[in-house]
């Protein structure tokens, strides 16, 4: 009897045997992921504790030279043991898929439980952080970034204790998706803004931005960056524009503002996040808190769509109504060639180039001046970004533009709908 309804929870158009492997007993479908799906099951032969059994299909491995290489990160895994990491049991893989057996977290993932319960009060926030930040920084000191902490990788178990899974399993996000998919389908409103441009970046302080991500998260109840469009989203990244909530107190700002920093020379590492008075105070008495009704929007666009979406890949009907003062558009020629050229029509134009902080350019001409600023938003795209400073100069803003926009035409990817 019971048995046969474990069976009857398995999806019924899954071709999955019911015993896995000769060895376990496989369960109700736990959650989905962008490629995998996660069962509970239990072992047929022992007694031991029930398992979660994460399936990677194969056939989505686009590049499968990679495979050797995430049996191998994975394994690896096996080998780190930390009381708030879900421990690997075992690894095995047939023709088609790759079976994660792993340690089984009743609580389920804290993404589901604020997306059902709301924020967290910051006693609980704490407490969850603390054993975040203990289980990364274990295992940055064992040489393994994660590059994925997302809430949707932060288990609780039948103690509510705090569980980070998917650790090493970045190689296998890799090789699922190239190029702009690469960067824009892993979780972008959780990432770091050099991981979004592709640039070399270092996994520990990429893995220090996410943990920001996550302290705004646990006490908003939303992500800090959101925008339904996902490039006005990077451009929001890579900026640090985003608001606190009026309820989260000042030392947290203080924590999540300089985790949040977009310039990872300069951003909190996980080193010095460790230090912090405010992480260090013991935390007793965590309940969730359930009057809070917030909820956690979920970002709605991907790569995917935008390349779905747009026609012949004119991206200009997915950007959001700019204001008027602002003019973008998207480019594939590198950031240096586009100032080179902003600097060529600028000064053809009369403007003096200047270069300003954040790697912005001015173009000045009296009090009028011309912000330019180049974002990469995914792999070899840059968002190009200008706007206009000073008043009263509205009216000019046919002939400066229309001799910029001229200048400009052969280096323009797409352009934003109202800047046409
Ligand atoms: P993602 O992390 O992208 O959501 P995963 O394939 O890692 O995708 O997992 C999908 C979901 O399955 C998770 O969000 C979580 O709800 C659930 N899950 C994953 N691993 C476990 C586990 N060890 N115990 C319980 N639930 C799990
Ligand atoms: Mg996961």
């Amino acid at each position: 009897m019971e048995q046969q309804r474990v069976v009857e929870t398995i999806p019924r158009q899954s071709s999955l045997p019911e015993i896995l492997l000769g060895k376990y007993q496989l369960g109700r479908l736990l959650g989905r992921g962008s490629f995998a799906k996660v069962y509970y099951a239990k072992s047929i032969k022992t007694d031991a504790p029930p398992v979660a059994i994460k399936i990677i299909d194969k056939t989505s491995i686009v590049n499968t030279n990679m495979e050797p290489r995430i049996i191998r990160e994975v394994s690896a895994m096996r080998r780190l043991e930390h009381p708030n990491i879900i421990r690997i049991n075992e690894v095995m893989a047939t023709r088609s898929k790759i079976y994660l057996v792993m340690e089984y977290a009743r609580g389920g993932d804290v993404f589901s439980k604020i997306v059902r319960r709301g924020k967290l009060t910051e006693l609980v926030a704490r407490r969850y952080f603390q054993q975040l930040v203990s289980a990364i920084h274990f295992c940055h000191v064992n040489g393994v970034a994660h590059r994925d902490i997302k809430p949707q990788n932060l288990l609780l178990d039948h103690e509510g204790n705090l569980k980070v899974s998917d650790f090493g399993l970045s190689a296998l996000e890799e090789s699922m998706q190239d190029g702009l998919l690469q960067t824009a389908c892993g979780t972008p409103a959780y990432t770091a803004p050099e991981v979004i441009g592709r640039k070399g970046y270092a996994g520990p302080k990429a893995d220090a931005w996410s943990c920001g991500v996550i302290l705004f998260v646990f006490l908003a109840g939303s992500i800090p960056f959101n925008d339904s469009n996902l490039l006005v989203m990077y451009s929001k990244i890579h900026r640090r524009e985003f608001e606190f909530p009026s309820w989260i107190s000042r030392p947290v700002k203080r924590i999540i503002s300089r985790l949040l920093d977009p310039n990872p020379k300069t951003r909190m590492s996980i080193e010095e996040l460790m230090e912090v008075p405010w992480l260090k105070s013991s935390s007793s008495q965590c309940k969730l808190d359930d009057k809070s009704d917030l909820t956690l929007p979920i970002p709605k666009t991907n790569a995917f769509d935008i390349i779905s979406m747009s026609s012949g890949l004119d991206l200009s009907p997915l950007f959001e109504g700019g204001k008027k003062r602002e003019k973008r558009f998207t480019s594939t020629t590198p950031r240096e060639k586009i100032f080179e050229r902003v600097d060529e029509i600028g000064g053809k134009l009369g403007y003096v180039v200047e270069s300003r902080k954040g790697g912005v350019k001015g173009l000045v001409k009296g009090r009028f001046v011309l912000l330019i600023e180049v974002l990469e938003v995914a792999a070899a795209l840059f968002l190009v970004d200008v706007k206009v400073l000073g008043e009263g100069v509205a009216e000019l803003e046919e002939v400066w533009w229309g001799e910029l926009k001229a200048g400009l035409e052969d280096i323009v990817f797409s352009w934003h709908k109202d800047t046409v």
